[in-house]
């Protein structure tokens, strides 16, 4: 029997429904690669209804996807699992559920889990067998989580009470069972606990501990500057403290890596200026290719020229007025700006520095 034309539609609907359910819009938040290295976008922990998250494992899958992220790990809580009476707790579901589809979507997607002992929380990612390590004594928890070749990190460090080096946290670092901390979680930067990373050599993580929905960018995040865009690169860069936290605009990591981030996300769209006599100055335009925003003030230039710092925008260009002195030396002036890049930070107090090298020909005429 022919479909008749009615039901034809019907058919076309549904299969156009079905296309549409499954078109996603992704904000491809822009990064640079840094050289040798690919710049990954990772959020390495989150909560789902397995624990005390409000979500379906799907639901982070979709967020990470349409936040432009690259790698995610579900990390619910190994013990405090508020909602047994509803949800059977299995800590190996929430990533089974969500592996083909996070294939599918090109996103990595890492095995983890949240230990806890009172309020000292870890976690520990490349699990293999999460319920095997569902105890509620920390190094207990870490000790197995290290037997299955795991990364594992101190979470939120000063969280409900004041940071130190916690003699539990001390026993789990000189045992070797600690190779991160979270510098940021959420909103929070932690920063009586930033020596930490320097003294310690710890990994620097930035992590969304999402556990309702996320509105959309913004989320704080870890970026990880991998050999290879798959886990075991993953794996790899974070035992490297290949890695940086960016939360609000604000980035915390290691000097050659924020460089490179710099260096790969702002160009300079005219190095070549010149000036005439008569005009008040040149005019330096600086393009943000990323989804970074950079902060800068200047620190050196030469004694004829003067700027201000100022914000390049995300995905914006940012034009740059020069003042230039009358009495500048005629001809063609090779010149490099230093400029303090005051929201990439390379250690407590510190932030990036830059040079700026442009070109900039004089006129003759100066009166
Ligand atoms: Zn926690
Ligand atoms: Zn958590």
């Amino acid at each position: 029997m022919r479909c008749p034309v009615t039901q034809k539609k019907l058919c076309l609907a549904i299969l156009l429904c079905a296309v549409v359910a499954f078109a996603q819009v992704r904000d491809p938040l822009p990064v640079p690669d840094i050289p040798g290295y690919r710049t990954l976008k990772c959020d390495f922990h989150m909560h789902t209804v397995f624990s005390d998250g409000e979500v379906w494992p799907t639901v982070r899958l979709n967020e990470a996807f349409r936040d432009g992220l690259d790698v995610i790990s579900i990390t619910d809580h190994a013990v405090y699992n508020p909602r047994q009476a509803d949800v059977k707790i299995d800590l190996a579901r929430p990533h089974e559920l969500i592996r083909v589809a996070a294939e599918r979507m090109g996103i990595i997607l890492i095995q983890g889990i949240e230990f806890g002992e009172g309020d000292i929380h870890a976690n520990a990612l490349f699990v293999t067998d999460p319920n095997s390590l569902r105890s509620n004594e920390l190094l207990v928890a870490l000790r197995g989580a290290v037997k299955q070749g795991a990364f594992t990190f101190w979470n939120h460090p000063g969280w409900r009470r004041k940071v130190e080096w916690f003699p539990l946290i001390a026993s789990a670092y000189d045992e070797k069972l600690l190779h991160g901390m979270e510098l940021v979680n959420g909103a929070t930067f932690y920063g009586d606990a930033y020596p930490y990373i320097e003294e310690k050599k710890l990994g620097i993580i930035g992590t969304s501990d999402v556990h309702g929905l996320i509105p959309g960018r913004g989320r704080a995040l870890t970026l990880v500057f991998a050999r290879t865009a798959d886990a075991a690169g993953v794996k790899e860069a974070l035992f490297a403290r290949r890695s940086a936290a960016w939360m609000g605009g604000e980035i915390w990591g290691f000097e050659e890596h924020l460089r490179g981030l710099w260096e790969g996300a702002i160009k300079v769209e005219n190095p070549d200026l010149t000036w005439h006599p008569g005009l008040p100055g040149a005019f330096l335009r600086l393009r943000n290719l990323s989804a970074i925003p950079f902060r800068f003030r200047v620190v050196d230039a030469p004694k004829w020229l003067s700027l201000s710092g100022g914000e390049i925008r995300e995905e914006k260009t940012l034009g740059v007025p020069l003042r230039i002195a009358k009495d500048t030396p005629p001809g063609m002036h090779s010149i490099e700006l230093g400029l303090e890049i005051t929201n990439l930070h390379v250690g407590p107090g510190q932030n990036l520095r830059v040079k700026l090298p442009l070109r900039l020909e004089a006129g003759k005429s100066i009166q």
